[in-house]
């Protein structure tokens, strides 16, 4: 359970991060072969062109060495940490995509690197620390979570849910109910898009996959996601489990205070 902060970095942020040491390190071979290859060139144009080089590569190589020491106290402080939201999107934009190549030329699975990628997430959005009334925040909610025999269509409208106790939706539903948030049943991406695109949410707490948390949380960039990862103990896309306790901690973390002080909340009460 990943509850609060245990001054950490567990295994799956630590992958993430190693790869941008990686990256670093390659990134500074490329800087100093650049430097030193034509070093014969600049002699012949002078040697303060040189020295302007090495300072400019170096200077590259700071702010990179920078970034990390950033991330890993966003991780380690875990509060509010100013910057975390303009930082998120420097991961997201550029980051991301060499990071992910760089892994999959290491041989590393895919899954492993997209896990770690929304732990990071996770903690730069928290990090970001900002609270969002209850009908600004959208719970996303595979369809594989529902039993596979429940009659009820709650793709339609979560609310015909029955909560029966057979799957997740059950506890799932109530938190929503009693919060007053948003929770929508999406069956594909495009659909996911397309919720997103009409509710204009200010977060999103997004349960999924690997595969389908991480394009999520790029394409619904700026919006800040929490991802929650499913469980699959009947394999993939079949009565899938969701840790309900980590949705319900997230929603703590960016609902105001007075809306989780105990008394139940109606949908209706909660626009505010
Ligand atoms: S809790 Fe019961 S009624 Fe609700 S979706 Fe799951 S199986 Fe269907």
């Amino acid at each position: 359970m990943d509850h609060g902060h245990d001054m950490s970095i567990k295994p799956r942020k630590r992958l993430f991060i190693g790869l941008l040491l990686v990256l670093e390190a390659l990134v500074a071979l490329g800087l100093f072969l650049l430097w030193y290859v034509p070093a014969r060139g600049y002699e012949n144009l002078g040697r303060s062109l040189s020295v302007y080089t090495a300072w400019i590569f170096g200077g590259i190589l700071v702010l990179f060495s920078l970034g990390i020491l950033f991330l890993v106290a966003i991780i380690l402080l875990g509060r509010e940490v100013p910057g975390a939201r303009r930082f998120r999107g420097v991961i997201i934009r550029y980051l991301l995509p060499v990071i992910t190549a760089l892994g999959r030329l290491a041989g590393i699975p895919k899954d492993d690197i997209r896990r770690s990628f929304i732990e990071i997430n996770n903690e730069m959005v928290r990090s970001s620390s900002f609270k969002a009334p209850p009908k600004r925040i959208l719970v996303l909610m595979p369809h594989c979570v529902q039993r596979d025999v429940c009659p009820y269509r709650i793709t339609v409208n979560v609310n015909n849910c029955r909560q029966c106790g057979k799957c997740d939706f059950d506890q799932l539903t109530r938190i929503a109910d009693r919060f007053g948030v948003e929770m929508t049943v999406a069956t594909g991406g495009t659909l996911a898009r397309r919720v997103v695109i009409e509710t204009r949410p200010e977060l999103i707490v997004g349960v999924a996959c690997e595969r389908d948390l991480a394009s999520g949380i790029v394409e619904t960039y700026p919006i800040p996601v929490i991802g929650v990862l499913i469980d699959r103990p009947e394999g993939p896309c079949l009565n899938t489990r969701v840790n309900v306790e980590k949705v319900n901690e997230a929603l703590q973390t960016f609902l105001p205070r007075r809306f989780f002080s105990g008394e139940t909340h109606s949908g209706q009460t909660a626009a505010t």
